[in-house]
């Protein structure tokens, strides 16, 4: 992923709100999409994800903020460039093709130009591998093959910029795997620009280049799989993201004392949640001992969880070898935690 000064910006979204009324849906949604980039809008069910895409498409006018795609400023509280002329595909979470059409008739409905209809069409069916397909009638096919064609049809006007509502919410768990990569594929062998959002981390992870970690209607944390994962910013994305021991404490003299010893707090915290991965756990005899009271099995490996002498409920990720309930063992840090400040507000997260 090229993100040198030089990368073209895509996207600029900067600090656009949304107001139903009384209900501020989209308190700030402020993020920067590079030109060529996959990006993934992750957040919980209600956090506004469907309406941040709805606000880069044109469908939704911000109360305040300014929205530039490429170079043209198209949101602003006194600009609105209607969704048709923002060069924008879409697609839908049910994928909203015709039914009573052929792949190639939904397809060339993409396109605007009668001329180049055709070559267009064949060509965007190559790019998603559709190329056998185009007389098929779309209730012949599989979900994957479908979502194929809505891609395929979103694409052909080539847009700047492709959105993506839950793109594989529809899709039986099985496929899901295999058709996330697929739709990573096209999307950079098109080079265009995407957005997806998605309620699913593990989605998010697996195919974006970036991801945008939203809450509550506001992006809370935009980093790579790889940052957002490691080092959440947030209590929320610390819980949402991944699986994670959470454990509260006073930070006292810019230091917290935690079941595994003292570790820097950040500057001028009182309060704060320190986050510890269970795979960043470990067996060893050397370490803090407590007992083992519970497990999830999962065959490659399993989750432990342990209490420890002081009290502490730990979740340790370990190989498949059996433990018997009540043995007592000792854990170790494979790796210093993160230490946030805790603001007091992550209820409805699981904290605790
Ligand atoms: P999900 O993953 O469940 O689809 P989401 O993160 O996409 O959720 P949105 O669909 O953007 O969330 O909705 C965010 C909040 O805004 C919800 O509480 C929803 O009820 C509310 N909302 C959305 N559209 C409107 C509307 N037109 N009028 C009033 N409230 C709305």
């Amino acid at each position: 992923m090229n993100r040198s000064p030089t990368a073209e910006r895509a996207v600029r979204a900067d600090g656009l709100v949304c107001t139903f009324g009384a209900t501020t849906v989209i308190a700030d949604l402020t993020l920067d999409v590079i030109a060529g980039e996959l990006f993934a809008i992750l957040g919980p069910s209600g956090c506004g994800k469907t309406t941040a895409l709805r606000l880069l498409a044109g469908f939704e006018r911000p109360s305040a903020g300014r929205l530039t795609l490429l170079r043209d400023l198209v949101a602003a509280p006194s600009v609105h460039v209607p969704p048709e002329r923002r060069g924008i595909g879409m697609v839908f979470q049910d994928y909203a093709l015709f039914p009573h059409m052929s792949v190639g008739e939904n397809v060339a409905y993409g396109v605007p130009v009668p001329g180049d209809r055709r070559g267009r069409v064949a060509e965007v069916l190559t790019l998603t591998g559709l190329s056998g397909f185009a007389d098929r009638r779309v209730h012949e096919l599989s979900g994957g093959e479908q979502q194929r064609v809505a891609l395929a049809r979103a694409l052909a006007p080539r847009p700047r910029l492709l959105l993506l509502d839950e793109p594989f919410s529809n899709l039986d768990p099985t496929l899901r795997a295999r058709v996330r990569g697929e739709l990573r594929e096209i999307v950079k062998r098109a080079g265009t620009t995407a957005i997806l959002v998605t309620h699913d981390q593990e989605e998010a992870l697996s195919i974006a280049d970036r991801v945008a970690f939203m809450w509550r209607g506001r992006i809370e944390q935009v980093g790579t799989p790889d940052e957002i994962y490691r080092l959440p910013a947030t209590i929320h994305a610390a819980e949402f993201i991944g699986d994670a021991n959470l454990f509260r404490a006073r930070a006292d003299g810019g230091c917290v004392a935690t079941p595994f010893g003292e570790y820097p707090a950040p500057a001028g915290a009182d309060r704060v949640a320190i986050v510890v991965r269970p795979e960043d756990v470990e067996l060893r005899p050397d370490g803090v001992p407590g007992r083992l009271v519970a497990r999830e099995y999962y065959g490659h490996d399993q989750v432990l969880h342990v209490r420890l002498v002081g009290g502490a409920l730990v979740r340790v990720r370990a190989g498949p070898r059996l433990h018997a309930q009540g043995t007592e063992v000792a854990l170790a840090l494979r790796a210093a935690p993160v230490v946030l400040v805790d603001d007091g507000d992550a209820e409805g997260a699981g904290a605790g």
